[in-house]
């Protein structure tokens, strides 16, 4: 075995899974990858991939320790490893690092512990992420971890991105402003589009187009702009989220259906988007199948989403001083030919033109731009492990 070679493991601890990818850096070869699902659940279940095999079995996971219990013995058991000692360092992602963190770092007990004050601004996936995060120092007490966070890549953003027009009080005294996630994928997608057009300053208009779906502005190496915000919800039409609403619509549902504010808070967060407007799904390839049979709830979805995607795009084209390049990534970015064409034939002023042949590309990176459109607009898989196992290695 090459000297130089190190071991990286790259964690994505959610409430309810633990997703895992092993890799041999620095030539980033994929090891094995899985996942335990369903923790705390009767029906919690076992996936590793093993010599590209896929093996699922059912297992007894109640808590993190217990799933991180279960990966670490199957690295072994599964000869893909034969010590856990040969594991060199864990990459852990971690959605919210608030304005402390601006890049990644090595996680100490300060770390820790400022992850967990950070819980009060993302209630939903913090303390999983930390649950995590003490499993793996619990269980590998000398191997190093690494916290890669979702908002540190925009944290370039200048104060005119980031302010809301409040008081300047909730800012200061309450950390009101936008973050912006899904920071690690935009800023693979950018480095590989720039990679591409073998221009590093290149600026790049990023949108990942998943469950949760956010656009991003970059400019080189920084975010200048994205349309998620103070949290997740904000900016484009997702699954279950309503994306971008007139904030006083809250308290006035709340008075009409006497329904609390936590209850109003969970239907925009998961009975809204395409679930909400559709009235169907939640899932854009049953929007697609919809909209095919003729539903009009599903046709409409797709034109609030559609909408809600084309004006940033366009917004960011002109804060950019007109973009080098478009990419699309992630489930629907990267599945959706119906979706990719609908948009750029809505941006069609600027002059951006698709081949619709190079279009029918699904989970592949791919230039899908004909050769008269204005800019280059790309496909591009998303690899959020990678940018964790790389960030891993800085340090090791
Ligand atoms: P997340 O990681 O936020 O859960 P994903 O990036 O996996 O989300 O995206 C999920 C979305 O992508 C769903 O709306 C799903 O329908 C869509 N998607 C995934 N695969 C395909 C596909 N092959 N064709 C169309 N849409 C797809």
């Amino acid at each position: 075995m090459g000297g130089n070679m190190k071991k990286i493991l790259a964690i994505n601890a959610g409430s309810s899974t633990l997703k895992f990818k092993l890799f041999a850096m620095p030539e980033e070869t994929v090891l094995t990858e899985g996942k335990v699902d369903r923790i705390g659940k009767p029906d919690a279940e076992f996936t590793i991939y093993v010599n590209g095999e896929k093996k699922r079995e059912s297992v007894t996971s109640d808590s993190a320790p217990e799933a991180v219990n279960i990966v670490l013995d199957a690295l072994v058991n599964e000869g893909i490893i034969s010590h856990l000692n040969e594991i060199d360092g864990v990459g852990h992602r971690v959605v919210h690092g608030g304005e402390y963190f601006k890049d990644s770092t090595i996680i100490n007990q300060s770390v820790v512990e400022k992850i967990d004050e950070l819980s009060a601004l993302a209630p939903l996936h913090n303390p999983a992420n930390l649950q995590g995060i003490l499993a793996f120092r619990e269980a590998l007490p000398n191997v190093m971890n690494v916290a890669v966070f979702d908002t540190s890549f925009h944290q370039t953003m200048p104060p005119e991105s980031y302010l809301y027009a409040v008081p300047m009080d909730w800012y200061r005294k309450h950390h009101v402003r936008k973050y912006g996630f899904h920071g690690i994928s935009h800023k693979y997608v950018s480095q590989r589009v720039q990679q591409l057009l073998e221009k590093p300053e290149a600026k790049v208009i990023v949108c990942h187009l998943g469950s949760g779906a956010s656009i991003c502005a970059v400019d080189g190496e920084q975010s200048v702009d994205t349309s998620m915000g103070f949290g997740p919800l904000a900016g484009l039409v997702m699954g279950t989220r309503s994306g971008d609403i007139d904030a006083t619509i809250i308290p006035y549902i709340v008075k009409q259906t006497g329904k609390s504010l936590e209850e109003v808070e969970y239907e925009l967060n998961y009975k809204s988007g395409f679930l909400g407007v559709s009235e169907h799904s939640n899932d854009s390839r049953d929007i697609e199948e919809g909209i095919e049979k003729g539903h009009e709830g599903c046709r409409l979805a797709q034109n609030l989403f559609n909408r809600r995607v084309v004006s940033y795009i366009a917004s960011y084209h002109a804060l950019l001083n007109g973009a080098d390049a478009i990419a699309f990534t992630a489930g629907i970015g990267e599945n959706s030919p119906q979706t990719r064409s609908e948009v750029i034939q809505a941006l069609s002023v600027f002059g951006f033109k698709l081949d619709e042949e190079k279009n029918q590309v699904y989970g592949k990176e791919r230039l899908i731009s004909s050769e008269d459109s204005s800019i280059p607009i790309y496909v591009i898989p998303t690899d959020e492990e990678i940018m964790i196992a790389r960030d891993v290695i800085r340090f090791v």
